[in-house]
């Protein structure tokens, strides 16, 4: 039976960074993912994932954040590939929200530089922009986006090229404890391992059953639109943004790779899905919560619907992510939940995960993500 140091189970975007540290270790590792490489049926395709300091998720996110920027560059100078695109980033919303008095702080806690701007400055800087008077933002120059295929593939090269091996179209079965080890199975062969680490997304809750109350899938709506007016929605023009509007929270992207400006809704339809049996297609109704915001807030963006995609958040119920090792059975470890967040931070959750498969802990900060605030 093939014995490896360590198996990753599920290669998107925390498996993916996950193979490769553990890789760059020196360790045996094997990466099983149950479809392409990379795919669309999961959370990390569509483009662009936004990364920013203005984490009004928390200010323990922005260390994290630090160290992913870092390990994103050092990435692309592994590669020689582009993963990041700086265009600076917008938080925006009622000057008295939490949800832009929550990202000043985590600014301001951890100095990072910025600006706040009222509709008007913000709308005459950025002419895509058309915010009503209520709405005031922080304007934070390092903000921008991933390119999150890119990011998968070059983190899984990379691994490769460090000794991984990596499985496309081998869907687990199931895994059990093994002595001090695990057992895998797939839908071709048998694995054993010393440690396992459980990076599947959406699917967590089928592979580990106790986090399946804490890890919700929900389903997610892209559609990218036709600008009348192109050169106002260029990355050199147009900050990436997350806005807090009576519709809800919308958050959005200039054009790139394919044509049109990108919007979505956070908690699109509020729609709970198994993930193997989620409706992938794209209907009126969802084309109308998005356009509803880019006919308001982006005007010059709201020709033809070019492109539109679903996607998968996996919600927590407090939305801070779960890591860490399974209390009764401390050789296996789960990176969970990214509750529609995760993606800027895949870099270094990878560091933190093959830390935890290595001594069993890590030196970044994982408070907020213990498993054992749940009943898991
Ligand atoms: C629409 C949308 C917009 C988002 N925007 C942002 C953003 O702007 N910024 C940001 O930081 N985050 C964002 N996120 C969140 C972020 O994309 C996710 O948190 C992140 O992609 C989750 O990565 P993951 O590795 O957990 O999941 P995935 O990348 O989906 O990887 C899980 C993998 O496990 C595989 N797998 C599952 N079960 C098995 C099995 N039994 N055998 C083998 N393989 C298996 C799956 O096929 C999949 O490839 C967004 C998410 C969505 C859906």
């Amino acid at each position: 039976m093939p014995n490896y140091d360590a198996i990753v189970i599920g290669v998107g975007g925390m498996g993916s960074a996950t193979i490769y540290h553990l890789a760059r270790r020196g360790w045996k590792a094997l990466g099983l993912e149950q479809y392409g490489i990379p795919h669309e049926l999961g959370s990390s395709h569509g483009y662009s994932r936004m990364i920013r300091y203005t984490l009004q998720e928390h200010p323990s996110y922005v260390p994290l954040v630090r160290r992913a920027y870092e390990l994103w560059h050092e990435l692309e100078d592994t590669t020689g590939e582009r993963l990041v695109v700086t265009t600076g980033s917008v938080r925006a919303g009622p000057a008295d929200s939490p949800y832009f008095q929550d990202a000043q702080k985590s600014c301001d806690l951890h100095n990072i530089p910025y600006e706040v701007l009222t509709a008007k400055e913000i709308n005459k800087r950025f002419p895509g922009y058309k915010f009503p008077e209520e709405i005031s933002s922080i304007y934070q120059a390092d903000g921008g986006f991933l390119l999150p295929e890119e990011c998968i593939v070059n983190h899984v090269k990379a691994a490769e090229q460090a000794g991984a091996e990596v499985h496309s179209g081998e869907p687990v079965l199931d895994w059990e404890p093994q002595g001090s080890g695990v057992l895998v199975r797939t839908d071709k062969d048998t694995y054993t391992a010393g440690r396992l680490v459980v990076t599947a997304g959406a699917w967590a809750a089928k592979l580990v059953p106790n986090v399946a109350a804490y890890a919700v899938p929900e389903r997610q709506v892209l559609g990218w639109f036709q600008p009348e007016r192109p050169e106002l929605f260029r990355p050199e023009t147009f900050p990436v943004f997350g806005v807090l509007t009576e519709e809800g929270r919308y958050y959005g992207f200039p054009s790139y790779s394919v044509p049109g400006f990108k919007i979505g809704r956070s908690h699109h339809l509020l729609q709970q899905v198994d993930p193997d049996r989620m409706d992938r297609e794209v209907h009126a109704e969802d084309e109308a919560v998005l356009r509803q915001a880019v006919s308001r807030y982006f005007p010059l963006a709201a020709g033809r619907l070019l492109d539109r995609k679903t996607c998968i958040y996996t919600n927590t119920p407090d939305e801070h992510f779960l890591i860490g090792a399974l209390p009764d059975c401390p050789q296996v470890s789960v990176a969970a939940g990214f509750s529609g967040h995760g993606f800027k931070y895949a870099s270094v959750i990878g560091e933190i995960m093959a830390d935890l498969a290595q001594n069993g802990e890590t030196d970044h900060d994982i408070s907020l993500f213990q498993l054992d605030r749940f009943d898991v």
